[in-house]
């Protein structure tokens, strides 16, 4: 199976780029703060519970 990719964002500079998903070091290439999460998109935020609350309304 090839490298799944996944979209992640970095909170200090807004910066969006792709990794594969078994990345670990979650540095944004960017700005290299470590300030880098998974982008999700709205829905996925309210779906979950727990993220969901990090969602200013
Ligand atoms: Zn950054």
């Amino acid at each position: 199976m090839a490298d799944e990719k996944l979209r992640f964002v970095c909170e200090a500079c807004n910066y969006k780029f792709e990794r594969v998903k078994t990345w670990k070091e979650r540095i944004c290439p960017y700005c290299g703060k470590k300030a880098v999460h998974e982008e999700r998109s709205v829905a996925d935020l309210l779906d979950d519970p727990e993220l969901g609350t990090c969602v200013p309304l």
